[in-house]
């Protein structure tokens, strides 16, 4: 395609409407037929990325194979598209501020009194046009965080009513509202969306596709309606229902044409609809599915958006092995040696979760003994990786006092450690060790194994703490086997017991890279195991 088409998603009347949702499948319709695509989404807090961010504010952060700690609808992103997301396809308003900042102290501006326009919208366009032309995609899909209306989008939007103006006929706006249903008056309501709209042609935006988020079905008159009051055609008013399941918005949204009415806007042939094939295979398979498998998450975070990736990895991989994965939120401050039978009773598989400090860990080790003495399969990620190694050093190699750096500064057994290019580091900010790196699996391992044999395999981290290679050859000894070795550094990568059924940690995420076409192979043996260990009925 000769010209980049860029398009905008914005949200308005209340958040968490699933804009993420709307702009990964948007870009999935797009993919289907043939673009080349990318997503990026504008976050307008100050933070210079979410990393800092405790989960209660926002859930999990996600991280980038090139080491960005971003925003978890980066996740979506992948998870529909397969595309790998950068660091340019996270930006806050923070970064922005930042790059200006810093080019202003350079002398960049020549003199110029710095100001919100044009130099911040100019470095918010400047971040989206770069994007599209760095990578030559057809299509940049750039999603605004936050709610038409509030002061810290304002830049954005501004940046936005210039793009477009400036890109006549490249660039559109997809406005995402919510239409009430009043049930004491059983009347649907389109005033919020009227308003919300009025809000962004106030800002000089006309949105020029409406997508109306809604919990009951809106009959045409609805979306005439809407079409008349906001300026835009009936037949690019989509509506988007609640759906069982996340992976059936694209279809919802492709059966109303969205991306037909796209594409034409856009000024591009429209040609066959897509079938969009092996997605639909996913979902009749997931329909499919009746019989469940039960797994406990243990962690600290009482919240469903903080561990985000891995309920999606278990979900997908709960797909291909024809089950429903049931998952148990399971609070590690809570669980101690009394409870942990009653607690675990029922689940066939156990993860234990990934985190930072103290809170909740002895929790996590008490589980991991439990399952390690039950063989109930475990899956350890980062911090829950470093619990299992804990626990092993505690009740089988016989440090009673063994523990994380993290945790415990003066530990003598400190059989997870700081790792040494960590120890200068004074910023809490974008230090960690951080991205993808290779790892090498030891042939003829469960690991390998469950990995299709694979010998090398690049997995992304998020961490300031390792297994500590003193201790290597003791664990070895005695069951534990550290199985996956970073060719470089030799850091540990994975342990696991092979005597067990399926007990394995990982220092590095592996849901950050399981997409709904591309199970991570990981989490499948996992599922794999846990159903096979399911009792009879
Ligand atoms: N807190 C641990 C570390 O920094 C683990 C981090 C994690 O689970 N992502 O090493």
């Amino acid at each position: 395609m000769a010209e980049t088409k860029y398009i905008f998603v914005t949200g308005g009347v209340v958040s968490s409407l699933g804009k993420g949702i709307i702009s990964s499948s948007i870009g999935k319709l797009l993919q289907a037929r043939g673009y080349n695509i990318t997503i990026q989404k504008f976050d307008p807090y100050i933070n210079i990325d979410p990393g800092t961010l405790n989960p209660y504010e926002h859930g999990e952060c996600y991280v980038t194979e090139d080491g960005l700690e971003t925003d978890l609808d980066l996740g979506h992103y992948e998870r529909f598209t397969g595309i790998r997301t950068t660091h340019a396809n996270n930006i806050t308003t923070g970064r922005i501020y930042k790059n200006v900042i810093e080019k202003e102290r350079r002398g960049d501006y020549l003199g110029k009194t710095i100001q919100v326009v044009p130099h911040i919208t100019d470095e918010i366009k400047r971040n989206i046009k770069q994007l599209g032309i760095k990578y030559k995609f057809d299509f940049v899909i750039t999603e605004i965080g936050g709610t038409i209306g509030d002061i810290e989008s304002a830049p954005f939007l501004e940046a936005i009513r210039q793009f477009k103006w400036e890109n006549e006929g490249n660039a559109i706006n997809i406005h995402l509202t919510y239409v009430p249903y009043l049930s004491a008056a059983k009347e649907i309501k389109t005033k919020p969306t009227q308003s919300s709209v009025k809000q962004l042609q106030s800002q000089g935006i006309q949105p020029d596709i409406l997508v109306l988020r809604t919990e009951h079905h809106l009959d045409d008159s609805i979306r005439r309606k809407v079409a008349n009051f906001c300026n835009v055609a009936p037949d690019a008013v989509i509506q988007s229902e609640d759906m069982p399941s996340i992976y059936q918005v694209p279809v919802n949204l492709q059966n109303q044409g969205l991306d037909e009415i796209i594409l034409k806007k856009l000024g591009l042939p429209v040609g066959e609809r897509p079938g969009l094939g092996p997605w639909r295979n996913f979902l009749d398979r997931r329909e499919k599915a009746t019989e469940e498998v039960h797994i406990a998450l243990v962690g600290k975070y009482d919240l469903q958006d903080a561990y985000k990736s891995i309920l999606e990895s278990l979900a997908h991989a709960g797909v291909y092995n024809d089950h429903k994965v049931r998952t148990h939120f399971i609070n590690s401050e809570q669980v101690t040696a009394d409870n942990v039978a009653t607690l675990l009773s029922g689940v066939q598989g156990v993860v234990i979760c990934p985190g930072f400090g103290q809170r909740g860990i002895e929790g996590k080790i008490t589980a991991a003994r439990y399952t390690r003495e039950h063989d109930i399969p475990t899956f350890g990620i980062c911090l829950g990786m470093q619990m299992m190694v804990i626990e092993f050093a505690r009740n089988v190699l016989g440090y009673a006092d063994a523990n994380s750096r993290e945790m415990d500064e003066t530990t003598r057994h400190n059989v997870i450690d700081i790792m040494e290019e960590q120890k200068a580091v004074t910023h809490m900010g974008g230090t960690m060790r951080l991205g993808a790196y290779e790892c090498d699996i030891r042939k003829g391992s469960r690991t390998w194994e469950a990995y299709g044999r694979q010998e090398k395999v690049f997995e992304r981290h998020r961490h300031r703490y390792e297994f500590n290679n003193h201790y290597t050859a003791q664990y070895e000894q005695n069951g534990m086997q550290c199985v996956g070795i970073n060719p470089e550094s030799n850091l540990v990568e994975i342990v696991e017991i092979p005597q067990l059924k399926w007990y394995i940690g990982t220092q590095f995420h592996p849901e950050y890279s399981s997409t709904v076409l591309r199970p991570h192979p990981l989490f499948m043996s996992f599922v794999e195991a846990a159903i096979a260990g399911k009792q009879p009925c």
